[in-house]
């Protein structure tokens, strides 16, 4: 890259199933540091995902409606490089919880760059209390019937209650399992 110009977007990648208060933590960081910020919300090719696109979109625009300079955007069908070609993104950014994230995205981050030399790929850590938070888990907890508010956004809480009321009645939690 040249020179950092003065107008950095940057792009959030991820599969969002659902958006946790960790990711919308590193949002709100992200926003802060760059002129724009893109989440990219991946459809998912290799797991069944518990939520469908569209909603996994919804949740994140209903939580970043406050953030002026943040819009949320599919990822379908493409390489993320390819994502930030189009969308003159000169940085990606993920998020670090532990060591444990570490190895993974390390190699992500240098296939990336090998596939777009000029971007950058940025960690963001969230604050202490998210280290250990992931939508996986809170899945988890709400197919058990455990108090998920205080880890996602509300919107998301409400709709993982239906589910799981649903799921008491019903008898089968298979759609959790699935995207556990
Ligand atoms: P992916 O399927 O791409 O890993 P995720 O939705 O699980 O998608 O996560 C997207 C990004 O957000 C990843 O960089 C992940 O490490 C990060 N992330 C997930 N949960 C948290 C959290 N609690 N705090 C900070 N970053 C997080």
């Amino acid at each position: 890259m040249d020179r950092v110009n003065s107008h950095i977007i940057a792009v959030y990648p991820g599969s969002f199933d659902p958006v946790t208060l960790g990711h919308i933590d590193i949002i709100k960081r992200a926003s802060k540091l760059f002129d724009k910020v893109i989440v990219a919300v991946a459809a998912s090719l290799h797991k069944k995902t518990l939520f469908s696109l569209e909603e996994r979109i919804e949740f994140i625009r209903e939580s970043v409606r406050d953030f002026p300079n943040v819009e949320v955007k599919p990822l379908i069908n493409k390489l993320l490089v390819d994502f930030c070609k189009e969308h003159k993104a000169n940085a990606i950014i993920r998020g670090l919880r532990a060591v444990s994230d570490f190895e993974y995205e390390f190699k992500m981050a240098w296939m990336n760059r090998r596939l777009y030399p000029d971007v950058e790929i940025l960690f963001l850590i969230p604050s202490e209390e998210y280290a250990y938070l992931a939508s996986s888990l809170v899945k988890e907890i709400a197919s058990l019937g455990g108090d998920i508010s205080s880890l996602v956004p509300k919107p998301v809480a409400n709709r993982l209650r239906e589910m799981r009321e649903r799921i008491k009645k019903e008898g089968t939690g298979e759609e959790f399992e699935q995207s556990i």
